[in-house]
């Protein structure tokens, strides 16, 4: 029976991969040990095991010996963690699979970056050309291709911009505590206000933004305040003005699609204070004019998961938000409409969970795919 060892269990994506497993009763038909680099020893996670079955308890992350007896890697854990261990694995000989989540392998030209509803023939090619890095994408690349991929894949776009609106917990646990944090000093400092339907509107709308400039705001995972705010900057900047976050969105698009030459991708990626689920607004220049019914027929039969919601104002404010879309594997895509630029110019909205399509669930697929379930 195979080994598969689970680093990063604990974490925000790890956590959401573990639910996942637990629902699909994946856990069957290989050997499942847990790794932590703070939890060795303790006891494994449930599992939905058979009663009286017991696991090994928690090894630690970082145990040589125990990572190389494993045939199977799957981590959670964050780049860090990649950047230390893949390489004295590879260099001491190891040679089992490697699932990550996080993004240090993912431009590696010995590495896939896994999306199988839109690239299962490149995993294909890829284990039967002896390719043992198999990394997810980054959420707002992976939640975008499930909504229009087949846009891409059928040469219909000549171009795109992408403007997101990418929630708190794409930041992490912290970042998601102090949001709500945020959010609750507001409400308490405002109460009074609030509680009097008399009082001046303009005092209340001074009294938050002083709540939110004060020294007392917590912004320290952020460095400024979310609620009530947004801030139109994600991870590390470039040189070339971009962010990392920005340039992943044509770098990643086009290595999954094997696009050569690449297909020109941009925009700006933008943290609001979402909870969970980033959404994303695209503009799109086709490179021809297609009638928009037909593009909405495409969409919707590309994959199982994508649903196109009529651009009518009470379905779109019910069904195309982050709050309609947490913790569902559904990709709504909607206000798909031809802009006012032209007929090759398409505007359209999608918004998904980026813990689930954007994290845990290509890396829960690609085990399936190598235990050869799928
Ligand atoms: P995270 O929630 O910060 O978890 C990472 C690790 O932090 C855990 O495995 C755990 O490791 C440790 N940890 C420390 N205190 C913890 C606590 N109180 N509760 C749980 N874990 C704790 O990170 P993440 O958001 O899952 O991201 C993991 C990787 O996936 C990153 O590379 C990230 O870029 C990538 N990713 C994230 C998202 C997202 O939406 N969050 C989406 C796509 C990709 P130990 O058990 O070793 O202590």
């Amino acid at each position: 029976m195979q080994k598969v060892a689970f680093v990063g269990y604990r974490g925000m994506v790890g956590s959401v991969l573990m639910e996942r497993m637990r629902a699909e009763n994946d856990f069957k038909g290989f050997e499942p040990f847990f790794a932590s680099t703070s939890q060795a020893g303790t006891k494994a996670p449930d599992i939905g095991g058979a009663p009286g079955q017991s696991l090994p308890p928690v090894a630690d992350a970082h145990d040589f010996d125990f990572l190389s007896g494993m045939d199977i890697i799957v981590t959670c854990q964050g780049s860090g963690y990649t950047q230390k261990m893949h390489p004295a694995l590879k260099a001491s000989g190891w040679n089992g699979y490697w699932i990550d989540a996080a993004s240090a392998l993912r431009m590696n030209d010995d590495s896939i970056i896994v999306l199988d509803p839109v690239n299962r023939h490149v995993i294909d090619k890829a284990i039967d050309a002896g390719i043992k890095n198999y990394i997810g994408g980054n959420c707002t690349v992976s939640l975008m291709l499930m909504a229009i991929g087949t846009l891409f894949k059928q040469g219909y776009i000549e171009w795109m911009t992408s403007m997101t609106y990418q929630a708190a917990s794409g930041a992490g646990a912290k970042n998601m505590r102090e949001l709500v944090a945020q959010m609750k000093m507001i409400g308490d400092r405002s109460a009074g206000l609030l509680a009097d339907p008399g009082a001046a509107i303009l005092e209340l709308d001074r009294h938050v933004l002083a709540t939110m400039t004060s020294s007392e705001f917590e912004t320290e995972n952020f460095g400024a305040p979310l609620a009530g705010n947004l801030l139109p900057w994600i991870d590390a900047g470039m040189a070339d003005g971009r962010t990392k976050e920005e340039w992943k969105g044509f770098a990643e698009t086009n290595k999954i699609l094997e696009n050569t030459p690449p297909i020109p991708i941009d925009g700006i990626c933008v943290r609001i204070g979402a909870m969970r689920c980033h959404s994303q607004a695209m503009t799109i220049k086709l490179t021809k004019d297609i009638p928009v019914q037909d593009i909405s027929t495409m969409i919707a039969e590309s994959n199982e998961w994508v649903r196109v919601v009529p651009n009518v104002r009470e379905t779109v404010v019910r069904d195309l938000t982050p709050a309609a879309v947490t913790g569902k594997l559904e990709i709504p895509v909607g206000r798909i409409r031809k802009l006012g630029m032209g007929g090759q110019y398409l505007g359209l909205f999608t918004v998904g969970d980026q813990l689930l399509w954007g994290a845990a669930e290509p890396v829960r697929r690609m085990l399936n795919i190598l235990l050869g379930r799928v």
